[in-house]
C-alpha cells in the first residue's frame, strides 16, 4: 500500500469515526431519526452552506470545509491554510 492509499484509508476511517460521534452526540440510533430531529436537520442544513473558496478548492472532497466547530463566523475553516499545505505536500 503506497502513501496515498494509506492516507485515503486513514481519512475514510476518520470520516467513519466522525459520523459515529455525530450519532452519539444526538443519541439517536439511525440517520432517518436524525433527519427528523430539528437539531439534526439544522446540523445537516448548516453543512450545506459552503464558502465560495471551498466550492473552487481542489481539496474539497477531502476537507469539506473541516469541522464546523472550527469555523469563523464567515464560515471559513480555521485550519484551511494548514489543510491546503498538508494536502499539497502529501500529494506532491
Ligand atoms: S482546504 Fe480550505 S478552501 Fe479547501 S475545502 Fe478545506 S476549508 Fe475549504
Amino acid at each position: 500500500m503506497n502513501y496515498i492509499e494509506h492516507l485515503k484509508m486513514l481519512l475514510k476511517r476518520l470520516l467513519i469515526i466522525l459520523i459515529m460521534l455525530v450519532l452519539l452526540h444526538f443519541r439517536i440510533e439511525n440517520f432517518n431519526e436524525i433527519l427528523k430531529n430539528q437539531k439534526g436537520q439544522s446540523f445537516v442544513l448548516s453543512s450545506m452552506n459552503i464558502p465560495n473558496e471551498c466550492k473552487n478548492c481542489e481539496w474539497y472532497s477531502l476537507c469539506r470545509n473541516g469541522c464546523k466547530r472550527y469555523r469563523y463566523e464567515n464560515g471559513k475553516y480555521y485550519y484551511c491554510e494548514s489543510y491546503k499545505e498538508f494536502f499539497n505536500y502529501s500529494y506532491s
